[in-house]
């Protein structure tokens, strides 16, 4: 537990600019003590008597007894000075105790004992005109715990408490002295390296920390491997950033080694200017909403050994009025930080299943194909989801057996413990697909929910590379277990007929990629052509080799992303 004198830093600092009203009239009181001191009183009060006692005693007006009397009541006296001085003493400490603790309360996190956000910022602030002062390097890294939420739902949150305070100790116990730690907020720290002379020494003080994480943490009796990002801002001693800019910057470059696993990353010139495409991208995403900006594109999956078209997926895209056509990598990740992520899943959804049931009316063929629709995090979290899908298939009035919604593996198994969600779609009779399958975390714990899940989509990073051995053995093993379990399997990303060769050798019939086609609008998509394909004109190869689209499809499907097509009309 913290001692009052935590984190090194004293608690009562001297120097008026950070001297509270209260403390200065305590600092005084306690100056002047001397003067209004009832010890002073006292002993004043003794001196007299002992001074009046003694003249009597000379021109011999008193006798013995006056004499005692007097003697005790000047040690009465004496002693009621002492106490009263004893009492003030203890009260004021008593003061100097509680103010302490206010101000250690007020700068300080309860859980962690670290600094908390407002006193980081204060001490960060002071340390930049340090550096400056002293024309050394200041480091600031932030650190965001992966995977915290899996730990936190699945094992409690006194669990996560725990896991919290041994970090704050583990990072305590790696900085040093000068250093300062705190808690961010959530599963976020921030470390801040002070007088460092080179640039090289924050780095060294980064590796240092996830060395330090290295040793698995034990909670609960189990041990448990605790990884963390972490992102670097190095401010030099002419460096204009202030204390929220660095923090900003060092919150960044941990997206960035978070994305690319790294463990850490510092923060360059070239993602500054992508901080400020960020927050240009989060002020017109809302516009984006509001004036319908968001289009939907749809990419065929195709039966290549049924040689049918199979299904669809509906990919988001930003029509942007001055940026041209935007992907969704390049908006979704601004989308989920900001909350506005559901309300694009929503879009999406509708815009998707209103297609599929237009659709089903212009062509009796397109009713068993599938609609796939990507469903992102924070609308599995919303409890109310399953009702969304439940009125979004009566309003389009698409059957449910076409809807298939794709959660990637890592949401899937970040929120094991909140699967009744995944449940009651699919008890809505809609599929479940995972997603970018074989990239998330390695743990197959979470197979026993596959009785939810009616599809696998191998993630292109297989598809890409079949040379490599290991690559091979995963989608055997994957095309194994889905058969095991009954699962539909899809490869995404295939892009050559040597792929198509390979995957239908593992056994892989259903595929996705640019060789057949790059998502296109809805209004590109002619039903009389490409449904009327589903009865086999689709994939005419010749010698049972898989052939590619007739021509006529072909330029259809060939679309590219430049094609900017107006919206699907809406049903309803
Ligand atoms: P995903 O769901 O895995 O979608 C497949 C992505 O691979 C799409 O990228 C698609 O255009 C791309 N792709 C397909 N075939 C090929 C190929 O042969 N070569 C290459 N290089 N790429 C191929 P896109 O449209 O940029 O989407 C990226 C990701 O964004 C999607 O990955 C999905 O996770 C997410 N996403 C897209 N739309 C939505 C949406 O409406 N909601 C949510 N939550 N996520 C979406
Ligand atoms: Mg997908
Ligand atoms: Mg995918």
């Amino acid at each position: 537990m913290a001692g009052i004198c935590f984190n090194k830093q004293p608690l009562l600092r001297d120097g008026i600019s950070q001297e509270s009203p209260k403390r200065a009239v305590l600092r005084i009181v306690q100056g002047n003590k001397l003067l209004v001191s009832p010890g002073l009183v006292m002993a004043g009060g003794v001196a007299a008597v002992a001074v009046w006692l003694a003249a009597l005693f000379f021109f011999d007006l008193i006798d013995e007894a006056d004499l005692l009397l007097a003697g005790l009541s000047g040690l009465a006296g004496g002693i009621g000075g002492m106490a009263m001085t004893l009492w003030q003493n203890h009260t004021t400490r008593h003061d100097q105790e509680y103010i302490a603790l206010q101000e250690h309360q007020a700068k300080h996190d309860p859980l962690t004992g670290l600094f908390n956000r407002n006193a980081l910022f204060a001490e960060l602030e002071q340390s930049i005109i340090r550096a400056k002062a002293t024309d050394t390097v200041l480091g600031v890294l932030f650190l965001d715990l992966d995977r915290f939420k899996v730990i936190n739902d699945s094992m409690g949150h006194e669990a996560g408490d725990d896991l919290l305070r041994i970090v704050a100790e583990r990072l305590e116990g790696t900085v040093r002295g000068g250093d300062l730690v705190a808690r961010f907020g959530g599963d976020e720290f921030v470390v801040v390296c002070r007088d460092l002379l080179s640039e090289q020494s924050v780095l060294a003080v980064a590796k240092q920390i996830l060395k330090s994480f290295a040793e698995p943490v034990s909670l609960y009796g189990g041990a448990q491997v605790v990884s963390t990002s972490i992102g670097i801002a190095i401010a030099r001693p002419d460096d204009a950033r202030r204390s929220d800019d660095l923090v900003r910057d060092a919150d960044a470059a941990m997206y960035k080694a978070k994305r690319a696993k790294s463990g850490f990353a510092v923060f360059d010139e070239v993602q500054r200017l992508q901080v400020i495409d960020r927050l240009d991208i989060e002020r017109d995403l809302v516009t984006a909403l509001a004036q319908e900006q968001l289009v939907v594109f749809y990419q065929p999956l195709i039966d290549v050994s049924g040689k049918r078209l199979y299904g669809f997926e509906a990919l988001v895209r930003w029509n942007h009025p001055t940026r041209g056509l935007i992907g969704p990598g390049d908006f979704l990740d601004v989308a989920e930080e900001t909350g506005m992520m559901a309300k694009i899943g929503e879009l999406v959804l509708r815009e998707a299943c209103a297609q599929a049931a237009v659709w089903n009316h212009l062509s009796p063929d397109a009713q068993g194909v599938k609609m796939g629709v990507n469903i992102a995090e924070q609308q599995l979290l919303d409890g109310n989801f399953p009702y969304l899908v439940a009125d979004v298939l009566e309003w389009s009035g698409l059957p449910p057996e076409q809807l298939v919604l794709e959660i990637t593996e890592n949401v899937i198994v970040d929120h094991l413990a909140g699967l009744s969600v995944l449940r009651d779609i699919r008890d809505l009779g809609v599929s479940l697909a995972i997603d970018d399958f074989g990239t998330g975390q390695s743990s197959l714990g979470y197979i026993k929910q596959f009785d939810m899940v009616s599809t696998l989509k191998v993630d292109k990073t297989f598809v890409d590379d079949m040379s490599s051995g290991v690559n091979r053995a995963i989608i055997e093993a994957v095309v194994a277990m889905a058969r095991a379990l009954d699962l539909q399997v899809v490869a995404e990303g295939v892009e050559s007929e040597h792929q198509v060769k390979e995957l239908l050798e593992f056994g892989v019939n259903i595929m996705q990629g640019y060789l057949f086609n790059k998502p296109v609008a809805g209004d590109a998509i002619d039903p009389s052509s490409w449904f009327s394909a589903r009865s086999g004109q689709l994939l005419a190869g010749e010698d049972g080799a898989p052939g590619l689209l007739p021509a006529e499809v072909n330029t259809a499907f060939t679309r590219t992303l430049d094609h900017t097509r107006s919206r699907p009309k809406r049903l309803g």
